[in-house]
């Protein structure tokens, strides 16, 4: 208490913003953005950033000036609390994990807008675990890579054509330290390969109460080629990607070795990280005197695996020369020979023609294995079903977790007020629980819809500024600037469709019928208005192409204005999306979305899902709680598929999504789709949030993984 009293406000603030934990404490970010909102907005939400700007003393004097003391006092009593709790779930659930933790391995986190170390769906789902981790108190350290230039911010020129912006993160300016060994000494590593040693330095982010470790080959010990081997999230060709493989699966085991981290469990989140386990074989040899089989047998029955890919063709796969150039020393150490090596990468070990695939090594290396949905656990035990040939379909080992969303991270602080009000005390401690959501049926209607209102009115503010920035750096005409500046309307029903413009993912399915589009959004009584944003992979032209369709069509007279499209989709512009939307819509080719989660996030906050049954939805739609297109059905003809879906889409749209918005009471309410806000959030929130999903993990995967045997809980309906 002592140090507590001593402390001043510079000192405090500046602890708070050296864990990522503020990002997901709407109070905390209040805090910041108070201090100067436009130097907020302006340093991109990076409060490293903004306390620099601030000496103590002047800092002292804004806190005095805006109020600011006591909620700073009290956030700060909450980071402590939080620091110091023992009593979590993971105390009493997860207890045979002792203290011995979970390495989850991930290419790609997604935990704030401020560190671009993410490109969409994988990534945040990494964030969000780690964030419900660390709430439900699981002993758990995340491993990473550090891209010192992060994934690319994007524009979008004056034609149409998606330009890549790589800027350089500064380490100096983001809650980043140098990890250091149990002797303090800032831990450097390396990898072998046959061209020679990799090194590498390995940053600490604190995640509330998890450690993530990143590792950086940009240090002097390197050739001017290995300094740049991590800095870009999947920018390079098949070489640099093996070798940023194998510095995050043997270089991330190393730095955890280095760091005195000896996990439990290992969880390879995507095959990514396939390489970790066979480090882990080689230093149980060496340290154990082990044969390979037995440190094979024992490594794996610690290891599990989560597979994300329902696009046979999106499994990394690498040829048999660039293997051999960077794991056959680690083969050679563990006396296995080229075709050994090669053969963990292969359903058929025997078959020469396979490729070397990092998601076969994964099964083949780990003792459990999930899928991301209900749906894809079937695609996937299909898709794998060679791995295992003496066995049918269904007893193929791929189970499933379905993906679940952070709440603190994506909902909004006005919705939370009334969650606080009418769910129980402290209901985000238990928000896997189905009755702890059953309260949200007594928001009154008004409350909950004036709310998302505001809420709407946000994102269309957000929306305007956006647009006026892109259209001046085009050099928009004056008339186009005009329609930016009072684009989207909050009366209109809102529809977003914001994701990475993968051609399977259809952002052009709408655009498939132009004219009845323009009737939609033309129509006097009841219209529509969409916004749309995602990025195209670099390499990806035909993404790139969808792309410029849709932006093609935003710039058209009968369009400007009501279709509009966002640059530069990131955590901040897919926090304001998901708040603000009335629909949200999804439309993917089904069943190619393993799961999905933006859908997740819109509906805490009372916007409804009008999706294909494909991902999370396909088990989330219960007829009520949002809207289905079609019914579930696939076509081997990806063209009879795509034309079935986009009428299907605009029989919804024209039966149900329309009439139902514009459906309004004496008070202009309507009434009808309120419910199916409040449906919404009470059946699908508590299933489709990530402390539910870390739940399972932990039940189903972590503790049988440990040694102990399941203890899953059925929760009470
Ligand atoms: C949630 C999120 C995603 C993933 O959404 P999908 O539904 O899987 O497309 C991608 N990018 C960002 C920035 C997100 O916040």
């Amino acid at each position: 208490m002592a140090t507590n009293r001593q402390k001043n406000i510079h000192e405090k603030l500046t602890e708070i913003a050296g864990n990522l934990w503020w990002s997901w404490q709407p109070e905390v970010t209040s805090i910041f953005r108070g201090i100067d909102p436009q130097r907020w907005t302006q340093l991109a939400h990076n409060p490293v950033k903004l306390l620099q700007e601030f000496s103590p003393e002047k800092l002292e004097q804004r806190a005095r000036e805006e109020g600011l003391h006591s909620s700073i006092n009290r956030a700060y009593r909450t980071w402590r609390e939080y620091q110091e709790a023992s009593d979590t779930w993971g105390s009493t659930h997860a207890g045979v994990l002792g203290h011995r933790q979970i390495a989850y391995f991930s290419a790609e986190f997604g935990i704030h807008e401020s560190l671009p170390i993410y490109s969409g769906g994988l990534g945040v789902l990494a964030g969000d675990h780690l964030k419900s981790a660390s709430d439900l108190g699981i002993p758990a350290v995340g491993v990473g890579l550090l891209y010192s230039e992060g994934y690319f911010s994007q524009r979008i020129d004056k034609n149409g054509w998606q330009e890549q912006d790589y800027a350089k993160i500064d380490s100096d300016s983001l809650p980043l330290r140098h990890a250091a060994d149990p002797h303090g000494k800032p831990v450097v590593i390396s990898v072998d390969t046959r061209g020679g040693k990799i090194f590498a330095q390995v940053w600490r982010v604190e995640v509330g109460r998890v450690s993530l470790y990143l590792l950086d080959t940009n240090i002097p010990d390197n050739s001017e080629e290995d300094r740049q081997l991590t800095a870009r999230l999947y920018g390079g060709d098949q070489r640099i990607r093996v070798r940023q493989e194998v510095m995050l699966g043997v270089g991330g085991v190393r730095a955890l070795t280095a760091l005195g981290i000896r996990p439990r469990v290992v969880h390879m989140n995507e095959g990514h990280s396939a390489f970790a386990p066979l480090e882990i074989i080689r230093q149980r040899m060496h340290d154990d005197g082990m044969s390979f089989d037995d440190a094979l047998r024992d490594v794996r029955s610690s290891c599990v695996f989560t597979t994300h890919t329902p696009v046979a063709a999106g499994h990394d796969r690498f040829d048999c020369g660039l293997v051999e150039e960077h794991v056959g020393p680690l083969a050679d150490q563990i006396g296995l020979n080229a075709e050994g090596l090669m053969g963990l990468g292969r359903v058929d070990p025997q078959n020469s023609h396979e490729t070397f695939c990092m998601t076969v090594l994964a099964f083949k290396l780990s003792r459990l294995a999930n899928a991301v949905s209900s749906l894809h656990g079937v695609v996937s035990r299909r898709m794998w079903a060679g791995l295992w040939p003496w066995r049918s379909e269904e007893e193929i080992p791929i189970g499933h977790i379905t993906n679940g969303v952070h709440v603190p991270t994506w909902l909004a602080a006005q919705m939370r007020n009334i969650y606080d009000r009418v769910l129980p005390q402290n209901w985000f401690l238990r928000s896997g629980e189905p009755q702890v959501w059953a309260g949200f049926e007594q928001v009154t209607p008004s409350e909950l819809w004036e709310t998302h209102q505001a809420l709407k009115n946000r994102l269309i503010v957000y929306a305007r500024r956006k647009l006026v920035e892109q259209g001046e750096r085009r050099g928009a005409s004056a008339a186009h600037m005009r329609a930016f500046s009072e684009a989207l309307d909050p009366t209109k029903l809102t529809v977003g469709f914001a994701r990475r413009f993968a051609p399977y993912k259809r952002a052009d399915l709408l655009l498939r019928e132009l004219d009845r589009l323009r009737d939609f959004i033309n129509d006097a009584a009841c219209p529509i208005q969409f916004v749309f944003a995602g990025k195209a992979h670099p390499r990806d032209d035909a993404g790139k192409e969808i792309l410029q369709r849709v932006f093609q069509l935003t710039q058209e007279d009968d369009f400007i204005g009501k279709v509009v499209l966002l640059e530069d989709y990131d955590i901040n512009l897919g926090r304001h999306l998901v708040q603000g939307v009335d629909v949200w819509l999804n439309n993917p080719r089904r069943p190619l979305e393993a799961s999905g989660t933006s859908g997740q996030k819109v509906v805490l906050n009372g916007g409804l899902n009008c999706s294909i049954l494909d991902g999370w939805w396909a088990e989330a739609f219960d007829g009520q709680n949002g809207f289905a297109i079609g019914s579930g059905r696939s076509h081997v003809d990806d063209a009879v598929q795509d034309a079935r879906d986009a009428e299907q889409l605009f029989e919804v749209l024209t039966n149900e999504v329309i009439p139902l918005y514009y459906d309004r009471d004496t008070d202009e309410l309507p009434q009808a789709w309120i419910k199916r806000m409040k449906r919404a959030v009470r059946t699908l929130g508590w299933r489709f949030n990530a402390d539910r999903m870390v739940m399972d993990y932990v039940q189903e995967s972590y503790v049988p993984a440990a040694g102990g045997l399941s203890c899953k809980i059925v929760p009470m309906p």
